[in-house]
């Protein structure tokens, strides 16, 4: 049986403790009249909830994101040692008072403790991506039944979290995380009393921009260029007078100089892909940076341009989620390079027909996703391009 081990709030409520430490050792006490330990699952709430001014309904948070618009405000949140739980409040910079509670690995641990004592020893985490990353250690540390070494919660580092400013296709790293610092204090139980914070920790900051005007469609092709696929996407380009952009890999360009050069003379963008398509938050620095700058002396070759456009492989519409994928492109942005990433990404690497790819593509600029729609026209075996134009 798996129960709550916090509460959940809805409109109208006022900013409380997610779990007061009273009520989860009564709670569970109750659970263990109906529910043998053995069977008892607790799902552990790693998240915060953030009572915002003016709006009803509170809103569940990361502990990332709280943290990070603390340390934008110089605020210092407060582990309530009643409670358990911490409390923190800023006012934004549209001048909206939070008042947020959460649950952070302080809270998790004498949480964690509690069971222990009491015979429940399965629990489970909710709202996984929204922990305080020091849950790690607690868990690593409580179910092989040692006692917290406080060091272990020191350094707060949010990589799993990035804060994004804005909206739109185009992706510009501002700065990398910021790591915390805290300090704990333990009662002679093994519980945590009290959690200072020395210095607060920030998140990595993404600016996203470039948002179109709705119903406006960019055709963004990858991959390329592929001896077949891309010229018979230049002829319908050409045919139906529509613009595009091409990202394109560095080996495919060494083997398709003129394609290239008839992307351009043609009237459309090119930008760089990187030279072999890796993976390139997996790959080392220096691997990086021979990607990058083969391919832009390649291009530079060809066309005879300084190639500044640039979209990842494996890059995820949204924008970037964790600390890895924004320090894999701020090197790239550092160089000057304009990195797009895209809105709409109809699945055309699985066998449809052009009338089924132009349906997804519109349905979903239709949803106001943004306009920026990638396509793939080259890749080979497993991309068959089939073109979203009607005749
Ligand atoms: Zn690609």
């Amino acid at each position: 049986m798996i129960v709550n081990g916090y509460h959940e709030y809805w409109l109208g409520s006022a900013p409380q403790p997610l779990a007061d430490k009273r009520w989860f050792d009564t709670h569970i006490a109750s659970l263990q009249e109906h529910v043998s330990p053995g069977k008892l699952v607790i799902e552990l709430g790693t998240h915060a909830v953030d009572w915002i001014s003016g709006r009803p309904r509170p809103v569940v948070q990361p502990f990332a994101r709280i943290m990070s618009a603390l340390a934008d405000q110089q605020s210092l949140p407060e582990f309530v040692t009643e409670a358990g739980n911490t409390r923190a409040s800023y006012v934004d910079g549209q001048g909206l008072q939070h008042r947020a509670w959460m649950l952070e690995a302080a809270s998790a641990h004498n949480q964690i403790l509690t069971l222990q004592k009491r015979g429940v020893t399965a629990f489970g985490l909710s709202g996984l991506g929204y922990e305080d990353p020091g849950i790690w250690a607690v868990i690593d540390q409580t179910t092989r039944g040692l006692n917290l070494h406080g060091e272990s919660l020191k350094n707060v580092v949010l990589s799993n979290y990035v804060e994004l400013l804005g909206h739109g296709p185009f992706v510009a790293p501002i700065s990398m995380p910021e790591v915390g610092k805290r300090a704990v204090e333990t009662t002679s139980a093994g519980k945590i009393s009290a959690v200072f914070y020395e210095e607060l920790p920030r998140a990595s900051i993404v600016q996203l921009y470039g948002a179109g005007a709705p119903n406006q469609v960019v055709l963004t092709f990858d991959d390329g260029p592929h001896p077949q696929h891309t010229p018979a996407t230049l002829d319908i380009l050409r045919d139906t007078q529509t613009p595009g952009s091409f990202f394109v890999l560095g080996n495919n360009a060494a083997a398709a100089p003129d394609i290239v050069k008839r992307i351009l003379t043609e009237g459309h963008e090119l930008g760089s892909h990187t030279y072999s398509h890796p993976n390139m938050g997996e790959v080392s620095a220096s691997r990086a940076k021979v990607e990058i700058n083969s391919t832009q002396l390649l291009l530079n070759g060809i066309t005879r341009k300084n190639i500044r456009l640039y979209r990842e492989p494996y890059m995820r519409s949204g924008g970037p989620i964790t600390s890895k994928e924004v320090a894999s492109i701020m090197p790239l942005e550092k160089a000057g390079y304009i990195i797009a990433g895209m809105d709409v990404v109809p699945r055309d690497w699985i066998t449809q027909t052009a009338d089924e790819l132009a349906d997804e593509i519109i349905r979903q600029v239709e949803t106001n996703a943004g306009g920026v729609v990638l396509l793939h026209d080259g890749g080979g075996i497993k991309v068959r391009p089939l073109l979203p134009y009607r005749g």
